[in-house]
């Protein structure tokens, strides 16, 4: 096969997370704490609204852009929360798609993107595969915006910095200062800045700070995979103003010879989405992060998340790697994953909190049982 597959095949390393499934496969009805999507489901009008979109004849390309009067609420709502004039939006298939094509749009091969380390994964390995440079910087023990070393990264090869806050797989929050120092950072040196808010629904401790809000030129990215549990139906959106919206249009251009357009009757049930107050839910997910936090902060280095719906645990003394420790919690029915699928360390692990209390529950009992040897 080697001479078969292209080059840029070699560049994604996706061993760390099949080994876990690979160990998993095994297990019958583990304590599941492996997924990145949440345990309730798409909220019953949104789902009446997506079979009306399909019964209705929806079920064409949109156009490329996305449609229309989706595109005219999401505006509305940027407007009224970044006080953007003219902001220029792009739908697009989940924030993956956006990212994909913000990394097609933006990146040369040696251009250098800096992003916090841990980071999603995705980032490190389209960057690769584009041919542009990671540059990590690391945000361990308490993943803390590292805005100094940021600022020191920053080179003349810089060509973004990425922010994802809440993060994952920290569960990180990052504050108003940190944004702002880096907005000052990035304007310093006119660096484009991406701010993927996926989980800007899952902010538990008050308000979660945006870039956007300081820094005109953001590249705003945003989902309904996780804020409405659709991760499946693969709906996101891209947004900016200024300088962006060139970026924005550039993005548009590759998303015609690419997706083409984002699901459509999937855009036209996201109309009713924007609508649904999820609040029980996101009541519900900040009791099972405290519920984590209270009931392995005894046992486990662990700084308390914000947001998200993930802890990032640092692995016992015992074990030698985070590794080491994940293939133990996995023999013991848990499903964890290893950090350095997120990380170039191998000391933490992350936690989906994304499940039943019952599981959760159970799931800390075991835990906290390997902790000591
Ligand atoms: N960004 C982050 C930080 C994520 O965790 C995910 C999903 N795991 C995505 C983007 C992509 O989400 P989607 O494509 O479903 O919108």
């Amino acid at each position: 096969m080697k001479k078969i597959l292209a080059h840029r095949t070699n560049l994604i390393d996706a061993s760390g997370i099949r080994k876990v499934f690979a160990l998993a496969a095994s297990l019958g009805d583990p304590v599941d704490f492996s997924i990145g999507q949440p345990d309730f489901d798409v909220p019953a009008e949104v789902k009446v609204a997506a079979i009306r979109a399909i019964e209705r004849g929806y079920n064409k390309y949109s156009q490329t852009i996305g449609d229309e009067a989706l595109l005219n609420k999401i505006t509305e709502q940027v407007k009224a929360d970044y006080g953007w004039e003219k902001p220029s939006v792009l739908i697009t298939s989940g924030v993956s798609g956006a990212l994909l094509l913000a990394f097609m749009a933006l990146i040369d091969p040696g251009d250098e993107v800096i992003m916090p380390d841990p980071y999603f994964v995705m980032y490190k390995h389209v960057v690769n595969m584009i041919g542009g440079k990671c540059v990590f910087v690391d945000s361990y023990p308490d993943f803390k915006l590292p805005v100094e070393a940021i600022a020191e990264a920053v080179n003349e090869r810089t060509k973004l910095i990425i922010l994802n806050s809440p993060t994952n797989p920290t569960g990180a929050v990052y504050s108003d200062k940190e944004v702002k120092t880096i907005a000052g950072v990035a304007g310093q040196k006119d660096i484009l800045v991406l701010s993927d808010e996926i989980y800007e629904k899952f902010c538990y401790d008050g308000s979660c700070p945006s870039i956007a809000d300081y820094y005109e030129k953001t590249l705003l990215l945003k989902g309904f995979s996780k804020s409405y549990a659709m991760t499946g139906w693969r709906m996101g959106y891209v947004a900016g103003t200024g300088a962006v919206k060139k970026v924005i249009e550039e993005m548009t251009k590759i998303q015609q010879y690419t997706f083409v357009c984002a699901p459509t009757p999937f855009q036209k049930a996201a109309i009713t989405a924007l609508d649904c107050d999820m609040s029980e839910y996101e009541a519900a997910y900040k009791k099972k992060r405290d519920m984590i936090y209270e009931g392995l902060r005894a046992r486990f280095d662990l700084t308390k998340p914000g947001g998200a719906f993930y802890a990032f645990v640092r692995a016992p003394r015992w074990a030698k790697s985070a590794t080491e420790f994940v293939e133990k919690a996995i023999a013991n029915n848990v499903l964890v994953i290893p950090g350095c699928v997120f990380s170039e360390k191998d000391t933490h692990f992350r936690i989906s909190y994304a499940t039943t209390d019952e599981k959760i529950t159970q799931g800390i009992e075991i835990l906290a049982g390997l902790a000591d040897r």
